[in-house]
């Protein structure tokens, strides 16, 4: 039988995952600094684009832009030349003018709150809960293509119509610890889980922490499967 989204539910399924992300989890330049501008940028860097791809570039753009007041102040030119051939300018040109704005408006320090980052150039409901997290430990949930696949597979497994996004935003708020250092370290662990185990068509569920408390891993038997 399907297991039941209960609070005990949820504490199971952030206990392994934590417990499997402290064993597996990939040392990554960004997982090793709570600096908000290393943090955003990073953020900003994996839109759309893989992790493989991401490091040579987010090492150079810091030596050439090593803070926020030094990116504010550049060219929009040398902005664009540090990108060149990561793909999707326009991210450059909004982290450009985020910068711009964050000096001018509030005195070269980063939001912390996710209402307050949602608001700058570039940032979208994600981004926010992420830099939120990763950056200042807070509370807050943060939902990449990644993680809304491990959501709903794990909790809404029928849930593909409207509505859909609302609960899977509502189930990631449920799950995400209230203290801050907990809620950084459950963050990155379902992102991993969705970018190495539960990826997008062949979930590796035969070595999955949190198979025990997912609706989808209890149903199937063998290792590997094709799922949408
Ligand atoms: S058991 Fe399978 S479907 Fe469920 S979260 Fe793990 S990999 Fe994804």
């Amino acid at each position: 039988m399907a297991p039941k989204s209960t609070p005990g539910r949820y504490l199971r399924f952030r206990r392994r995952l934590a417990q499997w992300y402290r064993r597996h989890g990939r040392d990554l330049p960004w997982r090793r600094t709570r600096d908000p501008y290393r943090v955003l940028v990073s953020e900003i860097m994996l839109q759309q684009t893989q992790v493989s791809r991401v490091e040579p570039y987010y090492d150079r753009f810091l030596e050439r832009f090593p803070s926020l007041d030094q990116l504010a102040a550049a060219p929009a030119s040398a902005v664009r030349e540090s990108w060149e051939g990561l793909g999707y300018y326009r991210r450059a040109a909004n982290l450009h003018l985020l910068a711009q704005e964050v000096v001018r408006e509030h005195d070269g320090a980063i939001p912390a709150d996710p209402a307050e980052l949602v608001q700058l150039p570039g940032i979208g409901r994600y981004t926010a809960g992420a830099v939120a997290s990763f950056a200042y430990e807070r509370s807050a949930a943060a939902v990449d293509t990644n993680v809304a696949r491990v959501i709903r597979r794990a909790f809404h497994p029928r849930s593909r119509a409207a509505g859909a996004d609302r609960r899977i935003w509502e189930t990631a708020a449920r799950l995400v610890p209230c203290r801050g250092k907990a809620a950084w370290t459950f963050n990155q662990a379902i992102m991993e889980l969705g970018a190495v185990v539960c990826t997008a068509r062949i979930p590796k569920c035969g070595e999955c922490p949190v198979r025990a408390e997912c609706r989808t891993g209890k149903s199937v038997n063998s290792k590997r499967y094709y799922l949408p």
